[in-house]
Parts: structure tokens; C-alpha cells; sequence
């Protein structure tokens, strides 16, 4: 360190000169410059803060780790996570693990040109890929489908059929948030429609919505599915085919939201039944949208399924065209809906998969686990039954049953942020202050890892 001068770090040009030896490939000069330039204002802030003083080797192993870091496709910071909280579709998690398909459908969308928009008959413009939609129409009976980038998109597009100013009827006890602090009356309100309360929040019947149908004040009926909430005690909520058979005599337009929706019967999983939009449209709903990421457990997209005209009005949106999905999205979600056509959804798509697994088949992992321990853990960790659910907006309240392992030894909440800072980060939870690890949401093939990181990391 020199003399008595203020320490400062070397100028980016001499710091470039002892990088630029050791890049491999050519490197374009300005990018190299600004990332100099960083590391050196950033040093600069350091010392000033009482920082140690590093020479010019040490800075230059520092620019070449930060640059190998910018190259590496996984040193983005998205960090990967064993999720461990029995949450399968958690929303903070990124929901939905797409199936294998999707991955490699979605691989070779990008990997190379593709005939997104290119008829291969005429080798003029044609329709957007429509494998996904095509799938929609078989699986659901739709007259046809669209895709947007994600439901609440799908939402407004779908509401703003009521036109500039026309109004939307929805029940009191279905304006809600639906999440990310995103409600059903900004919604409507952006899509340039009006909001027309109907009922009350507990309590909306049939003959509610006939006063703002009569006069004409919607042109939209809009049912929004109850999908993260449940209201319990005196409720009434009315019959979906009377609305639709109300809306379509005053020629309005029925739109149903499920939220999550759902392709494969829930209740033969002993949960409560989710609803699916192939008895929505049998119900006499004109549209219907769902998440491509909630249960149908794809990438994320907003689907809409219908009838035609309304389905043809709405392709022809400005609207769709800034909330249209990209080429990877497209090509994952054909290939997960394809899954379902194949009947192997309930094996080949992770969320389903989830949800199937067999509870002995989670304790016998869980056991495993808890047998692979070293023996100074066997009084602190437990393999315990508990119960998973499904989260991201799909049947609130519902839990399944599930197993895992209870560990209960020092700080619960210091343990749960060891495991979120271990590599790879474990996610869990705390239950009456023990740290919890619930295998449904766990792929079979970490399971050592999180061995590994109990046997690290909780003191016996
Ligand atoms: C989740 C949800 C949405 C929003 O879906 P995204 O795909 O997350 O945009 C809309 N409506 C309901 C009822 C939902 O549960």
C-alpha cells in the first residue's frame, strides 16, 4: 500500500490490460470498459467505507470472475430451490414445474427458426402457431381458443367485450383480489368498461343481476371464481346455467374466470372439485379463462376458450397483440395440453404428479431420509405425517394428506434461513416451532441432498 496517500484502486486501463490477456473470445471493447468501470467505482466505495485496500491482481480476478458470471446462463441469480414447504403451486416459487415436454418443446422453439407464422402450403403469412389452441378446443369443446400472456391479461381482454364505457355486472361477493394486490374492479376499470355491482357479498341471487341486465347498464355478466378464498355461513351464490340463461336473454355476454381451472377431475385426489371450463361452457358460458401455471401446471399463459365470434373478436385487440404469449410459451403449453390428450397428464406433468403421490410412498422417502442421518440427529429429526395443500389460487382450504420430516432442535427460524442460504437452497416451513419438510413438493431425486443439508446444518 503506498505511503501515506489515501489509498485508491488502479485506473481502468491498467485494470483492462491485465484482464483483457486472460478473456477468451473477442471481446467488445465498450462492454469490457463499463464493467471496469463498475468494479472500480464500486471499490472506490468500499475503501471509502473502511474497506481493505486490493492490488491490481486481485481486482483483475475480480473483473474476470464477474465476467465469466455474466456469461454463465445460471449466474443470473435466479436461484434454484428445493421447495420443501408442501405448497405445490407457490407462487413466490414460481408456481407450476413444467413437464419434461414442455421444456424440450420450448428448447426447440428457440433454438432455431421455426414456422411460427408461416403457412407451409402457401409459404405466405399464416395463423400463430396454434398447436396450444387446438389442444384447448379438443380438451374443453370449445368452439375456439386463445392464448394471452397470463390470466389477468386474459381478464381484460375478455371484459373489455362490454366496449368503451359498457358495463360489466359482478357480485359483490366476487370483487376480489386475486393477488400481487391486482383486484376485479381495477380490472374492469382499466379495460375501459364500468363496473356494475350486483348483490351483496354474501348473498347474490339470480334476480340480482336481472335489474342490471333489464336496463341495459351490462353487456357483460363477469363470475369470478372463489379460487383463494372461502366464504362460509349464511351464502348463496346463484346457479351458473340461470345466470347464463338471464345474461343470454338480455344479450349479454357470460364471461367465467376460474383462476386456476382444472383438466383432470380434483376429487379423485380427495380433493373438493375444482371447477373445470368444459362443464362452465356446457353451463351456457360464453367464455371461460384460466392460468396456463396454476393447476393446469404449464408455463404461464391466460387462456381463453369459447364461442368463435367472440373468440374472433377478441384475436382482433390490439390488446391481444400486447399481451400475446412468445414462441417458447406457445410451444411449452402444446406441449403440456398434449400430455392431457395422451391421457399421461397425471403422470408426466410435475403438478399433477404432486398431488397423485401416494402417502406411503412419501413416508418410506421420509424414513429413508431420517434413517441416512447420522445417529447424533435421531433424537432432533423426525419422519411425521402433515398435510400439504395446493396454494397459487386453487382450492383454498383444502390440504392433502402428506410426509416429511419435523426437526426440532435450537432455533426453528434460524434453522429455515441456514437451509434457505445452503446450496442448493432448501425452502421449508415452521409448525409449532419445529422446522417442517414436506416431501410431496420435492422431487424423489433431492432427497439426498436434503439428507446432506440436515446432516450439515442442524445441531444436534
Ligand atoms: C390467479 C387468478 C387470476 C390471475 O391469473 P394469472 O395467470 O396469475 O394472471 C385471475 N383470476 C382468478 C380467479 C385467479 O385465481
Amino acid at each position: 500500500m503506498p505511503g501515506s496517500e489515501a489509498p485508491r484502486p488502479p485506473g481502468v486501463e491498467r485494470l483492462l490490460s491485465a484482464v483483457r490477456p486472460r478473456l477468451a473470445g473477442e471481446r467488445d471493447h465498450h462492454a469490457l470498459l463499463a464493467a471496469a468501470h463498475e468494479l472500480v467505482d464500486a471499490e472506490r466505495g468500499r475503501i471509502a467505507g473502511g474497506g481493505a485496500w486490493r492490488d491490481l491482481p486481485a481486482l483483475a480476478d475480480d473483473l474476470v470472475a464477474r465476467l465469466e458470471r455474466l456469461a454463465d446462463p445460471l449466474g443470473s441469480g435466479l436461484v434454484r430451490v428445493i421447495n420443501a414447504t408442501g405448497v405445490i403451486l407457490h407462487t413466490n416459487l414460481g408456481r407450476a414445474v413444467w413437464p419434461a415436454a414442455a421444456i424440450e418443446a420450448a428448447g426447440a422453439a428457440v433454438a432455431g427458426y421455426t414456422l411460427l407464422e408461416l403457412d407451409r402450403g402457401s409459404g405466405r403469412r399464416g395463423a400463430r402457431f396454434r398447436a396450444a389452441e387446438a389442444h384447448l378446443i379438443a380438451l374443453t369443446g370449445a368452439q375456439d381458443a386463445l392464448v394471452a400472456n397470463n390470466n389477468a391479461a386474459a381478464l381484460v381482454l375478455a371484459v373489455g367485450l362490454a366496449g368503451r364505457g359498457g358495463g360489466v355486472a359482478v357480485s359483490r361477493g366476487e370483487l376480489v383480489e386475486i393477488g400481487g394486490g391486482v383486484r376485479i374492479p381495477e380490472i374492469i376499470r382499466r379495460s375501459g368498461a364500468r363496473l356494475v355491482e350486483v348483490g351483496t357479498t354474501n348473498r347474490t341471487r339470480v334476480d340480482d343481476f336481472e335489474a342490471a341486465l333489464a336496463d341495459g347498464r351490462a353487456r357483460v355478466v363477469l363470475r369470478v371464481h372463489p379460487s383463494n378464498f372461502v366464504i362460509a355461513g349464511f351464502t348463496e351464490a346463484p346457479d351458473p346455467k340461470a345466470v347464463a340463461a338471464l345474461a343470454h336473454r338480455h344479450g349479454a355476454i357470460l364471461v367465467d374466470d376460474l383462476g386456476s381451472g382444472a383438466l383432470l377431475a380434483t376429487e379423485q385426489y380427495g380433493l373438493a372439485h375444482e371447477p373445470m371450463p368444459m362443464e362452465r361452457l356446457a353451463a351456457g358460458a360464453d367464455l371461460v379463462t384460466f392460468s396456463g401455471d396454476k393447476l393446469l401446471g404449464g408455463p404461464q399463459a391466460g387462456l381463453i376458450v369459447g364461442r368463435a365470434d367472440l373468440v374472433a373478436r377478441l384475436r382482433r385487440d390490439p390488446l391481444a397483440r400486447a399481451t400475446r404469449p412468445d414462441k417458447a410459451t406457445l410451444a411449452a403449453l402444446g406441449a403440456t395440453l398434449g400430455l392431457y390428450r395422451a391421457g399421461l397428464a397425471q403422470i408426466d406433468v410435475p403438478v399433477w404428479r404432486m398431488i397423485a403421490a401416494g402417502v406411503a410412498t412419501l413416508r418410506a422417502r421420509a424414513e429413508a431420509i431420517r434413517d441416512g442421518l447420522p445417529t447424533r440427529h435421531r433424537d432432533t429429526v423426525s419422519a411425521e405425517a402433515m398435510e400439504a395443500t395446493i396454494g397459487g389460487g386453487s382450492l383454498p382450504g383444502e390440504t392433502l394428506a402428506s410426509f416429511g420430516l419435523v426437526i426440532r432442535a435450537g432455533s426453528a427460524s434460524r434453522l429455515l434461513a441456514d437451509l434457505r442460504r445452503a446450496d442448493p437452497c432448501i425452502v421449508a416451513r415452521i409448525a409449532d416451532a419445529a422446522v417442517v419438510l414436506d416431501l410431496r413438493t420435492v422431487e424423489p431425486t433431492a432427497d439426498h441432498l436434503i439428507g446432506r443439508a440436515i446432516a450439515r446444518l442442524v445441531e444436534p
